[in-house]
């Protein structure tokens, strides 16, 4: 299972959990990181937008998918988990420390409306509470740090696109920053990666 060359503790499946951003994939060739992105969904089975959509490729032994990357400047091959890197192409950079949860609670799933993210705190209640039988109790969209939501980005889009708003004036409505407002209004992040995204 243990591939060379790769360095588990620096990708997120070491007790370390770094950052993954964006810039980190192909940082200026956009032709590579649309080729990614298209293997990498061509390995998720979409479903119904609300449904999970479940890693076809390589999993881990917990259920997990693995997915191969080249990341930084030498493009070092890497394997992150799948669910990362879908909410990385959905919702945009993951910062350190943070893990992607699973609303649903299935492992392989991607799709990134049951992914949101989470503090090692957020991870262990979550475990804890969905180990008592009790269901997710942290639901993407609901949770605090979770500052938009799908609702949240097409009302967004829909505002810029009317023209009587600034990104900087929508950044602030929505309590984001404006480069994250920007990733939106550019459609780098909160891509809905099917023909679903205009549901
Ligand atoms: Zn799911």
């Amino acid at each position: 299972m243990r591939s060379p060359g790769i360095d588990r503790g620096k990708v997120g499946l070491g007790s370390k959990v770094p950052a993954l951003k964006v810039v980190d994939l192909y940082q200026d060739r956009p032709d590579l990181f649309s080729a990614l992105m298209t293997r990498f969904w061509a390995k998720v089975e979409e479903r119904g937008p609300n449904e999970c959509w479940p890693w076809t490729g390589s999993r881990l032994p917990k259920g997990y998918g693995r997915a191969r990357v080249e990341l930084g400047p030498e493009g070092r091959e890497t394997v992150i988990y799948s669910h990362r890197l879908a909410y990385l192409f959905c919702c945009g950079d993951i910062p350190e420390g943070l893990y992607v949860l699973h609303s649903c609670d299935n492992p392989p799933c991607c799709n990134a409306r049951h992914l949101f993210l989470g503090t090692a705190t957020d991870n262990a209640q979550d475990r804890e509470s969905k180990g008592r039988g009790g269901g997710a109790h942290l639901r993407g969209e609901g949770n605090r740090r979770a500052k938009l939501t799908w609702e949240s980005v097409r009302e967004m889009r829909e505002a810029y696109a009317a023209g009587d708003v600034t990104q900087a004036a929508l950044a602030t409505r929505y309590g984001v920053s404006s480069g994250t407002a920007f990733k939106v209004l550019a459609g780098h992040t909160w891509r809905a990666p099917s023909t679903h995204s205009e549901e």
